[in-house]
């Protein structure tokens, strides 16, 4: 039965790297194949249910985990006698993997590459000289550019299912947002998925290896629109902050949204509190994190407001919404609330270092030094800002005030693209024409990684440095746009890299040779298709 088992199921799924693993550790022994197939077996169950076969390899990676687990304790529990395999494990708990001679690095003194240690990078290398400690792997990296993983502070994956939607083209903010609302009342579940793994593949595979996603549509049968969202984001190993957003101020009550998207303070609270009990992990080196994220100040009421701060401010996590993103919207706020957006959220408790605002395009200087004084953080999204023609944010001003500022995509439906390292470029494009060229690659390279770390709270990324998470994007310049380069790491914005070579995320690679490990594309495409168009032909 076993050997059954072994040659169809587990040869089927091509289960050769599981295989290379046991034998390398000298791990194998029946009762342990045994619990490892048992696992495996819940996990096809599981697979098949879900119809997510294609994510099988996934899941492998953390049947690796599992089987270590396993054997720790079986060590623990039937005192092993294997003395050779006994002291392996407990020297090497984590695999040492030295990321050798790279063609550029966005680090201090490290031309000769990096050691990785499990999740951790444990040593930076300078250039000619070796690792400092033994090494299980080498990996060449002398044809990539490594930068640390890219952080992604805004975006609605939804919105991806109605891309260059042709009623919505051509128009601004708030006539944009009238034509989508009705559409985006019928998206369902199964939409949602597809749109979810879509947008986090396109965000891997340009580099992200930390995203963000704030969903504020609730039509009935999407109630657990957050859930499925961890769940994806945990099947492909990206590390995800979800905000809760949320809209409870429709039509009736003077907000733009329409009654079928919105829902009720108790039902926004109620669900927040929930969430983040259920998936919000405040350690260093958390995958997933929730975040409050009421829409915007017109289309929420004060309440949603004011109670979602009490209650991130009790479970300690952040705050996030859009502010600032057009004229509209503070002649919307000064004829309805009667004082300028910023001064608002003052009044409902949101300004502090735990709120960061996507766009953040319209302050005064006053509210620039407000915004420095609490650390209140900003996602600059350029590419949404010039299609919606709102304006530019003053990120140079920003920062040389002491504020927090990352990048963001923003939604597809804005932005119609996905791919943070575009972003890059299009922020270095746009303050390149405001403030000339005293912007340079590395202030844009800077917002994505570092900046967006600063904003999330999460000093273990965004750098390269030793301790830090091993959240890396590395880039081949083996494209013709590259071609006659003399500065890899400057080629990458200004030659206008978008798609990452190798991604890994906590110590694991996520994108080998420019693919997600895993992952169907052709049929995740066809699926998001499918489902696009039947929103979109309701
Ligand atoms: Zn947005």
């Amino acid at each position: 039965m076993h050997d059954a088992i072994e040659n169809s199921f587990l040869a089927s799924l091509e289960m050769t790297r599981f295989k290379g693993f046991l034998q390398d550790h000298h791990y194998i022994s029946n009762q342990y194949i045994f619990v490892a197939q048992l696992i495996n077996l819940i996990l096809k169950w599981y697979c098949s249910k879900t119809k997510k076969q294609h994510l099988v390899s996934v899941y492998f990676e953390r049947l690796e985990n599992y089987c270590r687990k396993f054997y720790a304790l079986n060590i623990k529990i039937f005192n092993w006698n294997s003395v050779n395999s006994v002291q392996k494990y407990n020297q090497k708990p984590d695999l040492k993997i030295w990321l050798k001679n790279p063609l550029s690095i966005l680090a201090e003194n490290a031309g000769g590459g990096i050691l990785l240690e499990g999740a951790r990078i444990i040593e930076l290398i300078p250039s000619g000289k070796q690792p400092s400690s033994e090494y299980d792997s080498v990996f060449d990296a002398s044809c990539h550019v490594i930068l640390p993983g890219l952080i992604n502070l805004h975006h609605h994956f939804y919105q991806t299912l109605t891309r260059v939607y042709p009623q919505a083209l051509n128009k601004e903010l708030f006539p944009w947002l009238k034509t989508l609302y009705p559409l985006w009342a019928g998206i369902t579940p199964e939409a949602l998925r597809m749109a979810t793994r879509l947008a986090l593949a396109e965000l891997l595979l340009s580099g992200c290896t930390t995203a963000s996603d704030q969903h504020y549509v609730f039509p009935a049968g999407l109630e657990n629109a957050i859930d499925l969202q961890v769940e994806e984001a945990q099947n492909l190993g990206i590390r995800m902050v979800l905000c809760r957003g949320s809209m409870d101020r429709s039509e009736k009550d003077g907000g733009l949204p329409p009654d079928s998207v919105v829902q009720t303070c108790d039902e926004i609270l109620a669900d927040s509190e929930r969430l983040i009990q259920q998936y919000h992990n405040p350690e260093e080196g958390a995958m997933t994190q929730i975040a409050l994220a009421p829409c915007s100040p017109f289309s929420v009421s004060e309440t949603v407001m004011r109670e979602s701060a009490k209650l991130a401010e009790k479970n300690n996590v952040l705050l996030h919404t859009h502010l600032a993103e057009t004229e509209d919207e503070n002649s919307f706020c000064l004829e309805t609330i009667g004082c300028r957006p910023l001064e608002y959220l003052e009044q409902v408790g949101w300004l502090n270092n735990r709120t960061w605002m996507a766009h953040g395009i319209h302050f005064t200087d006053e509210e620039i030094q407000k915004l420095a004084a609490t650390k209140t953080g900003i996602s600059h999204c350029p590419s949404s800002n010039m299609v919606l023609s709102s304006g530019v944010c003053r990120v140079m001003d920003l920062e040389k005030a002491g504020v927090p500022v990352g990048l963001g995509v923003d939604g597809s439906a804005s932005n119609d693209s996905s791919n943070l390292m575009q972003e890059v470029r299009q922020a270095f494009l746009l303050q390149r024409l405001q403030h000339g060229s005293k912007v340079t690659h590395l202030d844009a390279l800077r917002w994505a990684t570092e900046g967006g770390a600063n904003v999330l709270r999460r000093p273990e990324l965004g750098r390269i440095a030793e301790g830090m998470q091993a959240d890396l994007a590395l880039f081949k310049l083996d494209e013709l746009r590259f071609s006659g380069n003399g500065d890899p790491l400057a080629a990458l914005v200004i030659c206008g890299a978008h798609q990452a070579d190798r991604v890994m995320v906590a110590g694991k690679w996520i994108v080998e040779d420019g693919q997600i490990l895993g992952l169907d594309l052709e049929q995740l495409q066809a699926e998001h298709h499918r489902e696009a168009k039947r929103l979109q032909e309701k």
